[in-house]
Order: C-alpha cells, then sequence, then structure tokens
C-alpha cells in the first residue's frame, strides 16, 4: 500500500493495513462512503459506498487513483482545494456539496448524477504532522430532490393564493365595468362614437374577464361543474376542434381506450386543459410533426412520484398527450406550471396555458406530469381518479360551445319594458362592493324586483326582521365582511327555511358549499352578467315552485 513519502508509515499503515481486525467491518460495511486519503487526495483505502456512490461497481480502481476521479468535473477542483487546505493544517472541512460523477447505464446512456454532502477531516500523526485525510460522503440525491419539490410547490401555492386573491378583486371590478357599460349601452339612442367607445370598454373588460377566469382556474378557485362522463367521449368530442386548431401540417392520432373509465370532470375545462396542451404542442411543431393523444388505466399501488407530483395509490385514468416537437430544456421544465412563465413572449404567450391546466388537473383531484427530450418531444401525461359509471347521465348532455376558448358577451340588461319596480316582490341582495352593489340593484329592479340591499349579513339580518313576509329569492356574496356567503345562508334559513338562495362567488363550487347541503342553493360565478343573474333567479323560483 503506497503511502505518501515512502518512509511516513505510522497512522495511515495502521489504518490501511489489512490487520485492521474489527474497524476494517466497520468501515466497509458503513452505509457512509468513507476514503482515506494521501496529502495529494490520492485514494488509499476507500469502502463500498464509496464506490457505489460513484456509480462503481465490480473491481474498484486501483489504489493511488485521486479520489477527485469520483467526482463530478465540474466540482473535482473544489474537493483538490478542500483536501489540500484540510491537509495544510486549515482544519475540517465540513458541509461541502459536490456533484458526484455522472452514472452510466449498461448501455452507456447517462443516468444522472448524485450529489453528496462531502466532510473532510485531517488525519495527524502523533507528532502532529499531517499525513493525510479522511473523507466522508453522505449521498444527499434524495434529499435534494425532495427539497426542489416542497419548495417548488410551496411557491405554486403561493402564487395561487396571491393570484386567487387578485383574481377576486379584479372580478368584482370587471363586474362593475361590464355592468355600467351594459347600462349605458342599452340607453339609446347613442352616437355612433359613444356606442364604438363603450363596446370598446366591454371588450376589454371581457379579455380582463378571461384573464381572471384563468388566474382563478391557475388557483383551483374557479366554479367548476363536474360530471361523470367516460373519458374517451369526451377526448373524441374535442377531437375535431384539435384537428381545427392543430392545422394540416401537424397530424392528430387518437389511440383510446374503449370503453375506458369514468371520470368526473367539468367538460368545458377539461376541453380547455386538452386544447392547452395541444395548442403548446403546435408551437413546439413549427414543421409540423404528429400529435398522439392516448388514455390508458393504471393503478398506483405505491406513492408514485412523477416530476413534481406524489400521485397516492389508487386507480386512475391517464391521458397521454404526446408531441415530437423541439422539447424542453431540463432548467425550464421545473417552471413549466407557473403562471406567466413562457419563451414566447415575442409571439405573444401569456404563460397561462399551463398554469390554467395544472390548476384545472388539480382542482378536478388529478396530478399531472411532464417528460420531455430536447429535440425528441414531449409528453404531458394526466392522471385522474377513476369515477364510478353510476353517476354517468343516460342522456346526452347539452352540447358544448364550439370553442372553448370563447368568452360569452355579458347581454344587455333586461329591459325594463312593462315591468314596474316591486312587482314581482322581494329580492334581498348581500353584496358588499358598492359598484357591484349599485348597479345589481338596478338590475333588478329594471326586472320588476323591489330590493332589500345590505352590505354585509348582519345588516341583512336586520332588514328581513322588519318584513312582515320572507323575500321571493335571497342573492347574497360569498366573500363578505363579518359573516360569510354560507353564515348568512344558514342565518337566512333559520327565518325562512324554505327560501331559494343564489351565492354569488368568485371561488370554486366546493369550497362556498361546505357544510351546506342544500338543494334551494344555486351557485353564481363571478364575473357575471345581469341576464344570467336573472335566469339564475328565474331556475331558483322554478324549482322551489
Ligand atoms: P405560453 O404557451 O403562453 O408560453 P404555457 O404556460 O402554455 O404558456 O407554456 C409555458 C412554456 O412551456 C412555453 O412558453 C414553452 O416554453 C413550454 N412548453 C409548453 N408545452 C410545450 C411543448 N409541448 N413543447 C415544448 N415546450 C413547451
Amino acid at each position: 500500500m503506497p503511502a505518501e513519502g515512502g518512509g511516513r508509515v505510522g497512522l495511515i499503515a495502521r489504518l490501511v493495513g489489512s490487520d485492521g481486525g474489527g474497524w476494517r467491518l466497520l468501515f466497509e460495511d458503513s452505509p457512509m462512503g468513507i476514503a482515506i486519503v494521501d496529502r495529494a487526495g490520492r485514494i488509499l483505502l476507500a469502502n463500498r459506498a464509496a464506490y457505489a456512490l460513484a456509480g462503481h461497481v465490480g473491481a474498484p480502481p486501483p489504489p493511488g487513483t485521486a479520489l477527485a476521479e469520483l467526482f463530478h468535473p465540474e466540482d473535482r477542483a473544489k474537493l483538490e482545494t478542500e483536501t489540500a487546505r484540510a491537509c495544510g493544517g486549515l482544519g475540517p472541512r465540513l458541509g461541502l456539496e459536490l456533484r458526484l460523477a455522472e452514472r452510466r447505464g449498461a448501455d452507456g446512456a447517462a443516468l444522472g448524477c448524485s450529489v453528496a454532502m462531502v466532510a473532510i477531516s485531517p488525519l495527524a500523526e502523533d507528532d502532529g504532522s499531517i499525513c493525510g485525510a479522511v473523507v466522508r460522503m453522505t449521498d444527499i440525491t434524495r434529499h435534494r430532490v425532495i427539497e426542489t419539490q416542497l419548495a417548488q410547490n410551496q411557491k405554486m401555492q403561493a402564487v395561487g393564493q396571491l393570484a386567487g386573491g387578485i383574481a377576486h378583486d379584479f372580478n368584482n371590478l370587471l363586474t362593475t365595468i361590464i355592468a355600467a357599460t351594459d347600462f349605458c349601452l342599452a340607453r339609446r339612442p347613442l352616437d355612433e362614437a359613444t356606442e364604438a367607445d363603450l363596446l370598446h370598454i366591454r371588450r376589454s373588460a371581457e379579455r380582463g374577464a378571461a384573464l381572471v377566469r384563468q388566474l382563478l382556474a391557475f388557483s383551483r378557485r374557479q366554479t367548476l361543474q363536474p360530471r361523470v362522463l367516460r373519458l374517451a367521449e369526451a377526448i373524441e368530442d374535442v377531437a375535431s376542434l384539435l384537428r381545427r386548431l392543430l392545422g394540416h401540417r401537424v397530424v392528430l392520432e387518437l389511440d383510446l381506450d374503449r370503453p375506458g373509465p369514468f371520470v368526473r370532470v367539468d367538460p368545458v375545462q377539461f376541453d380547455q386543459v386538452i386544447v392547452n396542451l395541444a395548442l403548446n404542442a403546435r408551437d413546439a411543431m413549427p414543421q409540423g410533426g404528429a400529435l398522439a393523444v392516448r388514455t390508458a388505466t393504471l393503478t398506483v399501488y405505491r406513492p408514485m412520484v412523477r416530476g413534481q407530483e406524489v400521485i397516492p395509490p389508487g386507480r386512475y385514468a391517464v391521458v397521454e398527450v404526446a408531441d415530437n416537437g423541439i422539447g424542453i430544456p431540463p432548467d425550464v421544465l421545473p417552471r413549466l406550471f407557473e403562471p406567466f412563465f413562457t419563451t414566447k413572449k415575442d409571439s405573444g404567450g401569456t404563460g397561462l396555458g399551463l398554469a390554467t391546466v395544472y390548476g384545472i388537473v388539480r382542482q378536478t383531484g388529478g396530478f399531472i406530469a411532464v417528460d420531455s427530450k430536447q429535440g425528441e418531444g414531449t409528453t404531458f401525461r394526466i392522471y385522474l381518479p377513476i369515477a364510478s359509471g353510476e353517476d354517468a347521465p343516460a342522456a346526452p348532455e347539452t352540447p358544448r360551445p364550439a370553442s372553448v376558448r370563447h368568452v360569452s358577451l355579458p347581454q344587455p340588461p333586461e329591459a325594463a319594458a312593462g315591468s314596474a319596480a316591486g312587482e314581482r316582490g322581494t329580492v334581498l341582495l348581500v353584496e358588499d362592493e358598492e359598484g357591484v352593489r349599485r348597479l345589481t340593484v338596478r338590475a333588478l329592479e329594471n326586472a320588476g324586483w323591489r330590493v332589500l340591499v345590505a352590505p354585509t349579513g348582519d345588516i341583512a339580518l336586520q332588514l328581513l326582521a322588519r318584513e312582515p313576509e320572507p323575500p321571493r329569492v335571497v342573492v347574497t356574496d360569498f366573500v363578505l365582511p363579518g359573516m360569510d356567503g354560507a353564515e348568512v345562508v344558514r342565518a337566512v334559513r333559520a327565518l325562512h327555511p324554505r327560501v331559494p338562495v343564489i351565492l354569488v362567488s368568485g371561488y370554486a363550487e366546493s369550497a362556498a358549499r361546505e357544510g351546506l347541503p342544500d338543494a334551494d342553493l344555486r351557485f353564481l360565478a363571478k364575473p357575471f352578467t345581469f341576464r344570467q343573474l336573472l335566469e339564475a333567479i328565474e331556475r331558483s323560483l322554478e324549482a322551489a315552485g
């Protein structure tokens, strides 16, 4: 066994000698990689774990090999410098995070490299002279992966909360703008220029509303209307739209598991997911290519890590959307689902497509993961919990809108023609946002309603207590100062158990509905048009008989 300087055999010889007895056993079996090196950083002795860390199986490299060779070429100099420092009397070097040499599979394919936490402790002879060092190495790759996933998840959650908060306030503002514009438009005759300006305001507000919807989708606070349907049929339904969007240069290949599993999704939002993935795939194949959409089922027995997701055990319906486009660089992959992350700024990318996809999939109880190789293509996989077919509707439902990117145009408020305020009965309106409140009162009065109006739940209850008759219908916002919409519903129901209630909310129905198992309760998503509000009132009254 070579020892540095030839004659210096004391401590090193005792450590590396084959008569080490018990300690050699501990050394060899330690799960921590340990290497004894001379002052020049050459391996004198290393255990199995040290070699395994760097992917060495079988015969270890010959003694005298530089320990640095087990490490990534870019991190070798750092190891050498720190070893020299430890051996130069500067004390132990601890907490060094270094990448190990890249592992290769049997076919020579790169398998990535592990990260090790490295500590270098000098070895001193009895006379105090340093003859080498003990290098301890722990594989922390898994920790790092989990840490990164956690940080990414936390980031997505924080951004989601922020986006959701902003979207909520914007919903109120946009509802007011759209409504006020509609009132002005209804006030005819208008001169041409004023009408053009008003239409311009309304179009911009609608575009704002579309953005808000995407933000709400990302922050998983959209109002979803889920239905149980066959996954394969849902894909088939959207296929003709996809073909139109993809153009003639991209071929759509469907490989659907038929009849296949049922899933519980909002069909319009599901279309949006598939369309957004397909549009990105089209952008990634400027010269044309193939987009494959496949479905399958999968049973997960143990928690399964896919990208940033940990998919719990269960039965899943899987949708795979695969292109053979430009692929995604590894450093971009972790940021893909962040809102406003785009590599297409110049061509009008908003960075909201995948954020929307992510939000919808997660709000639906599913997971999404992506695999990509630069120059070869990208595959998105969506895992949706399989639903029981018992809840599936027997007859086909109302057809979906022709274009899923279509933003419904707000209709002008109902004309007041022939309806005097109050003749239809009384509506109790609870809304804290002044602009929305004022315009809603006007729309309701125009439609023949008498409106009891309150900015908070407390005031609403005081008004109700003074009324001799129950109102015909209650319209309340969900987010209110003091008692929230759900509490208002409960308090109103305590006084008038059968009065129909419309809960207006920019938030997810499931969140708003919590603890309110109630057939006479309807939801209206913000921003809404007055026609939608009036229709919701009519439907509530019909249902209540
Ligand atoms: P946008 O399309 O507006 O940029 P997205 O959120 O839909 O926003 O996508 C974010 C980014 O993800 C894109 O800018 C692109 O860099 C990348 N990306 C998404 N899908 C693909 C794909 N199929 N192939 C290559 N890159 C993709």
